[in-house]
């Protein structure tokens, strides 16, 4: 059977192998005749799933030693109150980059708990040059969202701000291509696009970040408390920790971020190739500061994006439209989507740029 293709923000497509092996494993997890939804946090198996995860995630992000990795529930969303609870310690101030939809809700969300210095605001095209950073020496962090997923504005590269740590938003660019851990004091991900299903949220933190939790933050959310109890201080998000395992296994098997980074830098490039040479489909975002994993687009005639959408999705080109607060089309191409769906999207916009035209 011919799957469709979820070009949609979030939840994302698996791929094919993953829900196979889902498939495969749900009536007997392991020989213990009963499926992963249906066993104990606490048995033998689990916690030892639970363990190997984070020693894999280790190996295939790159994560230095000196961190710890918990998995907590909430959401990314979640995260926006617990960083600030968990690492301010005793400083007051933080600073926040708002680039876009989700790093503005983070600054807002943080206000409860810090006095917030927006460093630079994006605009629609562009992440404001260096030379116009208002960074605070005394900022007990700078956050900031390496992807904005609903803009499709990145950060070329992660931010130099000296010695104050840095805090990012890997929601939707987690494990998509290398990247430097060891520049983050905290980076976090919602499984929910490049690392599985909704449910679980993965943080990785700087153990020297963790010691000094405000006293009203929630057990649940503490990194200290849930790192010393092997993130299972209450029943953890079970399904959604075993299917990240599934991915974190079908990524070595790709070859590592190393080689889904060259998969996934090609497959976007091509696509705004396309968009630049036409004149049908714009792209507003200045190059150096373009998404590679959410494309969004306009087309020349917005009038014909309910047509464009229902065509696409009678092809199996699902989910193109934007974010309801942005409008037009986007396509995500995280780490399932196929080189092959891209290549067949390229193919479908042109044929109804010619016919539309
Ligand atoms: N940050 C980013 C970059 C996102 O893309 C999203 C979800 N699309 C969120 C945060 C919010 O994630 P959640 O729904 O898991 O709270």
């Amino acid at each position: 059977m011919q799957r469709a293709f979820n070009f949609g923000a979030g939840p994302a497509m698996l791929p094919v192998e993953a829900i196979q092996r889902i498939q495969d494993e749900l009536f007997d997890w392991k020989g213990t005749g009963v499926s992963v939804t249906e066993i104990g946090h606490r048995t033998q198996q689990f916690q030892e799933l639970l363990t190997n995860l984070q020693i894999k995630l280790r190996k295939v992000l790159g994560i230095p030693d000196n961190y710890k990795v918990v998995f907590v529930t909430g959401g990314a969303q979640g995260q926006f109150d617990a960083i600030p609870m968990n690492i301010l310690g005793d400083k007051k101030q933080a600073d926040y980059f708002v680039t876009g939809t989700w790093s503005k809700k983070a600054a807002d969300f943080a206000k409860k708990h810090a006095e917030v210095n927006i460093v630079a605001t994006a605009s629609k095209s562009a992440i404001p040059a260096v030379s116009e950073w208002k960074l605070n020496p005394d900022a007990a962090y700078v956050y900031y969202c390496p992807n904005e997923t609903v803009d499709g504005i990145a950060f070329p590269d992660i931010p130099e701000v000296g010695n104050v740590p840095v805090v990012a938003d890997l929601t939707s660019s987690i494990a998509y291509a290398p990247m430097d851990y060891s520049k983050f004091g905290l980076a976090f991900a919602s499984a929910q696009k490049n690392l599985g299903i909704a449910g679980v949220t993965l943080v990785v933190v700087r153990e020297d970040l963790i010691n000094n939790p405000k006293p009203y933050t929630p057990n649940v959310w503490n990194y200290k408390v849930q790192a010393e109890q092997n993130s299972s201080l209450n029943t953890p998000p079970t399904f959604a920790i075993y299917v990240m395992d599934i991915m974190v296994d079908w990524i070595i098997a790709q070859g590592g971020v190393e080689a889904l980074g060259v998969i996934n830098k090609r497959k976007v490039a091509k696509l705004y190739d396309y968009i630049d040479n036409s004149s049908f489909y714009l792209n507003h975002v200045e190059k150096a500061y373009r998404s590679e994993l959410n494309v969004p687009f306009n087309l020349a005639n917005n009038e014909v994006l309910p047509k464009f959408l229902a065509e696409a999705n009678a092809k199996g080109l699902k989910y193109l439209s934007g974010h309801i607060t942005v409008g037009g089309g986007r396509a995500s191409l995280y780490n399932a989507m196929p080189e092959s769906a891209v290549d067949l999207l390229i193919e479908f916009m042109d044929d109804f740029a010619k016919r539309n035209g």
